[in-house]
């Protein structure tokens, strides 16, 4: 099949919309899988993404199709695109890989900010797009009110756009016609040097890393020595292939095309299969431009993960080891703390992310592991000029640090689009409001609203998306993107538990959250602590001032109050019988405390 037949689209939908549905919908109507397949949602590869209903990673499946129009066999790839704000570089790349996209809407919901944030991001890549209107068999659907909304959002031409159900096949047939039709073949020469992008990659036992790779120019088979742009490494090819929807090995695949490859020798990390980078052939780093705009991923959640019990480090290390290797986006280093022992610092690119990587941890380990909570980097510009970007609180710099009062501090904002029905928007402005957001722009179709806002990047972390949801009965949809650093008036934020700071649970915020905050970890943390022999006070400290205050009061008469320096040995022992008696005590200070206490307090 010539390159004029191939095309390569994806759907650019919000989440639950039916892209999904439709991509199965439509390797069904091209005999790529058997209707009534059992393996529904074949695109949705992971366990975690089927079960959340989320696409994390790119996934591709070649179809070839009968024009009925002149006959001919076409070469379609259809990539589908992850389906959550946080792998907007994985968007971006899988876009970039395609000629052109489904722009899909689902009737009954009208355009939602994953729409709208998908679509511009399509637009930049310059993507053909034709508006799809699915779920028309549903009693809620409103076509007419989607129709409108595409128009007016997105000025695309409503009587181009298609009317279907993914669900019942309804209209299904019209779609590859306007694929073929609308959207144009790829161009590229394959007798020139190889230029290809890496669009995603996954990490199988057997293999090692497998990559999603889409050839601009040039062609690909076994045994070419390549070599990345990003890394400098090189590798010699081990097998190439197209996903049918299964890996099918081919002899070579060329300009155009998108499938897959793997190295012998296998790359054995994730992480040196970089979204975005170019390989060439080796030799030709010169005269080939790499594809532009490839960036790191950069990590903007953080926690720090602990054993329950330290005896369990080595089995969480190996666990955690896994899923990173299967998520380059994901990174790790370890980390210590006082009151939990060693363990990891883990970044993810976003909240979601984050807590997918978490869900999968817990399932894993339940109990077994502690897990802090999330927050995100602090960036400090000293006077001098000099620059800090801090991603863990503990390492904050001391309050008396002349340096500190002359440096000024900034948090990280991103630009949200969040799309809800009219009747709410007095509730959200007030909930974005709060989280010290400004206002770029609210726009009204019919009775959705889209509204834009720069927002600080651990409002995110502070659940604001289920704070939406609940003031609009799980109406309003959320999207957003980095918008860089704002400048803000933070204050690191420490629980001290008989004046002695708990490392795992300090966090830098908004000095107007102090207050709120302190008292919220104070009564909190006096909740899951179990009384002491004698008494325990339980402080929250923003910056240099004390801003809450509990007392523990001790569970029997205060002996240990009475005891002189001479008695510090039996007090000593009294910790220790203290100690003995039960597992999985930890000390802050001289107070001894449970480490299920830090997990409940650490658990929303
Ligand atoms: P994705 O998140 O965009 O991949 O959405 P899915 O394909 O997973 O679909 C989300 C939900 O909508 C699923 O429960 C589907 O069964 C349902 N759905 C998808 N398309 C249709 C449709 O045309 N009609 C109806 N009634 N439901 C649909
Ligand atoms: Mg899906």
């Amino acid at each position: 099949i010539p390159i004029e037949r191939y095309r390569n689209f994806c759907i650019v939908a919000h989440i639950d919309h039916g892209k999904s549905t439709l991509s199965d919908r439509l390797l069904e109507h091209t005999g790529t899988i058997s209707a009534g397949d059992a393996n529904k949602q074949v695109l949705d590869k992971l366990d975690v993404e089927r079960e959340r209903g989320i696409t994390v990673k790119a996934q591709t499946c070649t179809m070839i199709y009968k024009n009925p129009k002149d006959g001919l066999d076409y070469l379609l790839h259809l990539v589908d695109t992850p389906g959550h704000v946080d792998f907007r570089a994985e968007v971006t790349r899988s876009y970039a890989s395609c000629g052109g996209a489904l722009l899909l809407v689902d009737a009954s919901q009208g355009v939602q900010a994953q729409t709208v944030a998908n679509f511009h991001l399509a637009f930049a890549e310059g993507l053909t797009l034709i508006p799809v209107v699915n779920k028309i068999d549903m009693a809620s659907a409103d076509v007419e009110r989607a129709l409108d909304q595409i128009e007016r959002a997105f000025e695309l031409e409503p009587s181009k756009a298609l009317r279907v159900s993914a669900k019942t096949g309804l209209g299904i047939e019209k779609i590859l016609p306007a694929v073929i039709e609308e959207i144009p073949h790829p161009v590229g020469d394959a007798s020139k040097p190889l230029r290809m992008l890496l669009v995603d990659s996954w990490y199988d036992t057997f293999r090692g890393v497998i990559c999603l790779v889409r050839v601009f120019d040039g062609q690909l088979k076994a045994g070419d020595k390549i070599v990345s742009f990003a890394t400098g490494n090189q590798y010699t090819v081990g097998e190439v292939g197209i996903q049918y929807p299964n890996q099918v090995p081919q002899t070579l695949i060329r300009a155009g095309q998108v499938g897959y490859v793997f190295f012998n020798p296998g790359m054995k990390k994730i992480q040196d299969a970089k979204i975005g980078d170019t390989f060439t052939n080796l030799g030709c780093e010169n005269v080939v431009e790499p594809y532009p705009g490839f960036e790191e991923p950069k990590p903007m959640v953080f926690v720090a993960a602990f054993p329950t019990d330290q005896s369990n480090y080595t089995k969480l290390s190996d666990s955690i080891g896994q899923l990173v290797l299967n998520d380059r986006s994901v990174t790790l280093q370890k980390d210590s703390s006082d009151a939990l022992g060693a363990g990891w610092r883990l970044g993810f690119l976003g909240s979601l992310h984050c807590s997918v990587f978490q869900d999968r941890l817990r399932q894993e380990h339940g109990a077994d592991v502690i897990i802090t909570e999330p927050s995100v980097p602090t960036k400090i510009v000293y006077s001098d000029g000099e620059e800090d970007i801090i991603t863990n609180p503990a390492q904050f710099p001391e309050y008396d640090h002349h340096r500190l009062r002359s440096a000024t501090l900034y948090e990280p904002v991103v630009k949200a689009t969040i799309a809800l029905p009219e009747d709410y928007y007095g509730r959200v402005i007030e909930i974005l409001e709060a989280t010290r957001g400004t206002n770029e722009g609210v726009e009204f179709f019919g009775n959705q609203v889209i509204m834009k806002y720069e927002i600080p990047a651990a409002s995110l972390v502070d659940d604001l998306f289920g704070k939406l949801k609940g003031a609009t009965k799980g109406y309003a949809t959320l999207d957003y993107e980095d918008a860089g650093w704002r400048e803000s008036d933070l204050v690191k934020m420490n629980l001290l538990v008989n004046k002695e700071p708990v490392d795992a649970i300090a966090r830098i915020v908004h000095r107007s959250q102090a207050v709120r905050l302190g008292r919220a970890w104070v009564v909190k943390f006096k909740e899951h602590v179990s009384r002491q022999m004698f008494e325990v006070v339980i402080q929250a400290q923003a910056g240099r001032q004390i801003v809450a205050r509990e007392t523990l009061k001790p569970f029997r008469k205060d002996v240990l109050a009475k005891l002189h320096a001479s008695d510090i040995s039996r007090r000593r022992k009294l910790l220790e019988k203290q100690k003995e008696g039960r597992k999985r005590l930890r000390a802050v200070g001289n107070v001894v405390i449970e480490q299920e206490s830090f997990q409940k307090f650490l658990s929303k």
